[in-house]
């Protein structure tokens, strides 16, 4: 049996899924949870929707796939350092951005803006809904069917109106409380993920400069030690081994602030673990300079023209494509309009968040191309 310590999540103690299933026979919950969410349709996805980069501009930046696999990577490791459950953390780290749509965070800001009147759109609750609702494969249910502690993950935050509506995965968001630490921990791998990648293709894509990021003082740090052991490394590997070096820093750092704040508060159960503020965490100092690297990141690469003009186009063809399933539900898919005719705005955003943005270029021009293509 492994070694898992007393405040981490337990399979056997499991909140339960919405529907009644029998136990796995040769894996615990968590592990059926994360190997649903490997099979899943929208899991595949992924492949082909934006992280930063949109797909066509080169073959080797990151993608919402493989950005979910270096945050199953990270959490994963830290999970064990802690005596986490590492299945349960690499479920919620696999699938935590399954419900965002085409084109990075411009497409998300975009359908929220055309759903305004109808409920807004948030991709945590997009990814709520396609486990709990969307993926249709089984017999027996809509969705996946995880467990609680899987979903409770997924949903990172959420507003106290839409957690009203949500029932048991709002509830913590209503009685303040804090998710288990696996939970926890997916959503610092994340933070971990995107600011090291990010980086990465920022500077491959020319986007950013060394000289920038020298100074950002992580990085600043890091790259000076790299060139100080080896000063004439080429500038590829100089790059990597600065990057590698940062999320060893921030992963060692995390593992031991956490350990730290558990030590404090010492919770022997779950229970006690919801209860008490969030444990998984940074040190100050870390936090500090894990946060300028975000700052920075902001106002040098998600505000790039280059990127600033790719997000514009990306609007464009999110809300175009929305605006003309709304003014004739016709247009939709069978499947998609015989779900109209309950909610036509929700059943168009479901339609368009699971769009790839290959995809969502495609059905714009299939829409409103003239000639045929
Ligand atoms: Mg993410």
């Amino acid at each position: 049996m492994r070694d898992l310590a007393p405040y981490a999540a337990r399979s056997e103690r499991t909140g339960g899924r919405r529907q009644r299933e029998a136990s796995p026979r040769n894996r615990s919950e968590y592990q059926r949870d994360r190997d649903r969410i490997i099979h899943s349709t929208a899991f595949r996805r992924l492949e082909y929707k934006t992280q930063v980069f949109v797909n066509h501009e080169g073959d080797l930046f990151r993608t919402r796939l493989t950005h979910s696999l270096e945050v199953a990577q990270i959490a994963r490791s830290v999970a064990r350092s802690l005596r986490l459950d590492e299945d349960l953390t690499e479920a919620i780290a696999l699938a935590h951005d399954l419900g965002h749509t085409p084109f990075g965070h411009t497409g998300q800001d975009a359908l929220n803006a055309c759903m305004k009147p109808y409920g807004g759109f948030e991709h945590n609750l997009q990814s709520l809904r396609v486990v709990d609702l969307l993926e249709q494969r089984y017999a027996a249910f809509d969705g996946l069917n995880l467990t609680f502690e899987t979903r409770e993950g997924i949903l990172k935050h959420c507003s106290l109106k839409n957690a009203r509506l949500l029932g048991d995965v709002g509830e913590r968001f209503l009685r303040r409380r804090q998710p288990v630490l696996e939970a926890q921990l997916a959503n610092l791998a994340d933070e971990i993920a995107y600011n090291n990648h990010d980086v990465d293709d920022g500077l491959r894509s020319g986007l950013l400069t060394l000289q920038q990021l020298a100074d950002i003082r992580i990085f600043a740090r890091h790259m000076k030690a790299v060139l100080k052991e080896h000063p004439r490394l080429a500038e590829r590997r100089l790059i990597h081994e600065t990057v590698r070096r940062i999320i060893d820093t921030l992963v060692t750092d995390l593992i031991q602030a956490s350990a730290r704040n558990i030590r404090t508060h010492a919770p022997g159960s779950v229970e006690e673990v919801r209860a008490a503020p969030p444990l998984i965490a940074f040190s100050r100092q870390i936090r500090d300079e894990s946060l300028e690297l975000k700052r920075f990141l902001h106002d040098h690469l998600y505000r790039h023209y280059r990127v600033v003009r790719m997000s514009a186009k990306a609007r464009r063809i999110v809300t175009e494509i929305f605006q003309a399933f709304l003014s004739d539900t016709r247009l939709l898919p069978p499947e998609f309009q015989e779900r109209a005719q309950k909610d036509a705005p929700r059943a168009i955003a479901d339609y368009v968040a699971g769009m790839t943005d290959r995809y969502a270029i495609l059905e714009h021009h299939r829409l409103f191309a003239i000639e045929q293509i």
